[in-house]
């Protein structure tokens, strides 16, 4: 019988991966966070999770981005030299964002559907 040790306390079975955001340090399961990986050299959104190589978790919070540029934490989580550009992640949280909490398009487009309809 092999008796492993983790540095990690025990978790509950069932409740997934649990990464650690970049930002704000806290842990929480991979669902709760957004992938952050690089393509040549620039940093990117990965929401499909696919993008291979080192990926970092971020909550999907502006102010985790900011915690996370301001102590460098992608060139480190993300073993890349040199700082990073986190715009096209922070335009990529702002599209998330809008789209969980935002009044949503449906109203719109209702609107829209009635004043197309033909009479
Ligand atoms: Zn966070």
């Amino acid at each position: 019988m092999v008796k492993r040790q983790r540095t990690v306390p025990a978790c509950p079975p069932g409740s997934g991966p649990v990464r650690t955001c970049v930002g704000c340090r806290a842990r929480a399961r991979a669902g709760e966070l957004l992938r952050v990986a690089v393509v040549d050299g620039n940093l990117v959104l990965d929401l499909r999770r696919r993008i291979h190589g080192r990926g970092a978790w971020i909550h999907p919070d502006p102010d985790c981005l900011g915690m996370a540029e301001r102590r460098r934490a992608f060139p480190r989580a993300l073993r890349v030299p040199g700082p990073l550009d986190v715009t096209a992640v922070a335009e990529g949280l702002a599209r998330v964002l809008s789209a969980q909490v935002g009044p949503g398009p449906t109203r719109t487009e209702q609107e829209h559907r009635r004043q197309v309809d033909p009479s």
